[in-house]
């Protein structure tokens, strides 16, 4: 008889990942400084959503680590709709700044696509403008949004080539899930959007040998929903009294799972070095360079 030993996944290390991204990136904007190029990126917060406040904190610190430049819009919670429309104009004009992120969410008076459909799609680093959306969903050149280009670079690492694969993203937002199965489908795997409405999730995820969660929920793919060897990758960020959380069970996950990312420490890190890495593509693209190696979809 032989016994079955529980199985311990591969750790995605998306920390040094990340890192490593991040130091190819400094070196290629001295290759640019070289050339009198600077990258700039503009991160525009309406409010004081503390949570956002951290996250532009951190891409303004990590935009000035790789070298690049880093302008800090910071405007009241009663800002106009108008207002900002014109301080993005003004941005677009600008040919210091190579990228415009606007951090959502926005307060509830503001028109959430309106402000976005604003931005140059050329600096449109998150890759949220409807125009970036359709050129990622026709196979064109576009600006590919951050959290999904992360996950791929992280699939492509572990896995090679996605091609054939079963894939199933749980979650279908434009900033996450929907971009996530177009770059999946680009790389020939064969992608299951599951969202609310989804009938027998537990079974679709058995079938998958890529899994990413984009879900907003705690833990919510257990164990014994993960195909054995399957990659596992988990995009949630939920705050518990245990600290922060996947989507994923992961101590669970991990005992059937080939590989699987951790939260922290996985996806999270890779969605601000694409940031950069987007900014200097952005840049590369605005002065007539090629698209800087590695960076791109
Ligand atoms: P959204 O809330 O916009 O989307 C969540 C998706 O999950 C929806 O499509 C929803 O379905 C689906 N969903 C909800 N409940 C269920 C369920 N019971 N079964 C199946 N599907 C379900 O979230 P986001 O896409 O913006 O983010 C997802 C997660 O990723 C969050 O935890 C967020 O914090 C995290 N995140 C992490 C980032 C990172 O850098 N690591 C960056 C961005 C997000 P429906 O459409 O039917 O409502």
């Amino acid at each position: 008889m032989t016994a079955t030993l529980p199985m311990t996944a591969t750790l995605i290390d998306g920390k040094a990942f990340a890192a490593g991204l991040r130091a190819q990136i400094a070196t290629q904007v001295q290759a640019m400084k070289a050339h009198r190029i600077t990258p700039g990126l503009a991160v525009v917060l309406v409010g004081e959503d503390p949570a956002s406040q951290v996250y532009v904190r951190s891409k303004g610190r990590m935009t000035r680590e790789v070298g690049m430049n880093s302008y800090e819009h910071r405007l009241p919670p009663e800002t106009s709709q108008q207002d900002l429309l014109a301080l993005i104009d003004r941005l677009n004009a600008d040919p210091a700044v190579n990228g415009i992120l606007v951090q959502l969410p926005l307060p509830a008076h503001m028109d959430e696509a309106a402000v976005i459909n604003s931005i140059d799609p050329a600096k449109d680093v998150d890759g949220f403008h409807i125009l970036n959306a359709g050129r990622l969903a026709t196979g064109q050149k576009a600006m590919v949004p951050c959290t999904p280009l992360g996950c791929l670079m992280l699939l492509r690492d572990h896995l090679g080539s996605l091609s054939g694969k079963n894939a199933l993203v749980i979650g279908r937002s434009n900033i996450v899930g929907k971009p996530m199965a177009q770059l999946l489908l680009r790389d020939s795997a064969t992608v299951t959007i599951a969202h609310s409405r989804t009938a027998n999730l537990p079974d679709l995820c058995r079938q998958a040998d890529i899994l990413i969660a984009a879900v907003g929920r705690a833990l919510f793919v257990k164990g014994d929903w993960i195909k054995p060897g399957a990659t596992v990758i988990d995009v949630g960020i939920n705050r518990t009294d245990d600290g922060l959380v996947g989507d994923v069970d992961f101590d669970a996950a991990k005992q059937v799972a080939g590989a699987i990312t951790p939260v922290p420490g996985g996806v999270g890190p890779m969605t601000i070095a694409c940031l950069l890495a987007n900014t200097l593509t952005a840049t590369a693209r605005a002065n007539g360079l090629p698209d800087p190696e590695g960076l791109t979809p």
